[in-house]
């Protein structure tokens, strides 16, 4: 089911997720939401945040949908280890028609469990590596506009307020 995705301002976007604790069916269903949803803006990652719950959950697909295999779901992730840098064009669901340049790991390690609830580890690289550290930064309650410079950060967020105030946010 595609649920409503909350947009910069919202509260829950601020928020610390929690830990996932139970894998059970609810989890499943969720985690189902999320594909819907993520597939229907398009996009390549979405976190539960995203959808206003506190969970420590993403789902992440690089093929939109085009290839099973790369589907991921993870859940309570630790970042085992970093290496590099690159600086690519991002954005997020939450900040619709915004994009700017994000420094971000070249490489990540990181230990995550699945939907069953068991643990995996993955190797990321390039834009794999960007976008979990693009997901794992939405259960810190961290968007991408925070890694930029305070002046671009401004520029986004008096152009977000306009909008906002037209009724167009
Ligand atoms: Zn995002």
């Amino acid at each position: 089911m595609i649920v409503p995705i909350l947009k910069y301002g919202a509260p829950e976007l601020r928020t610390t997720s929690e830990k996932v604790d139970a894998f059970d069916g609810e989890l499943e269903k969720i985690v189902q939401n999320l594909f819907d949803t993520m597939y229907g803006s398009p996009g390549i990652g979405l976190a539960a945040a995203q959808i206003g719950l506190n969970l420590q959950l993403a789902t992440i697909d690089l093929s939109v949908g085009e290839d099973a295999d790369k589907r991921i779901i993870l859940c309570n992730p630790e970042i085992i280890s970093v290496e590099g840098e690159q600086k690519s064009d991002e954005g997020c669901l939450s900040i619709p028609d915004f994009t700017d340049t994000v420094t971000r790991p070249l490489k990540m390690t990181v230990r995550g469990f699945n939907l069953q609830g068991e643990e995996f580890t993955i190797d990321a690289e390039g834009l794999l590596a960007r976008c979990l550290s693009h997901e794992i930064d939405h259960m810190n309650g961290v968007l991408f506009i925070d890694h930029l410079s305070p002046l671009k950060r401004t520029l986004i967020r008096n152009k977000i307020k306009k909008l906002a105030k037209a009724g167009e946010w």
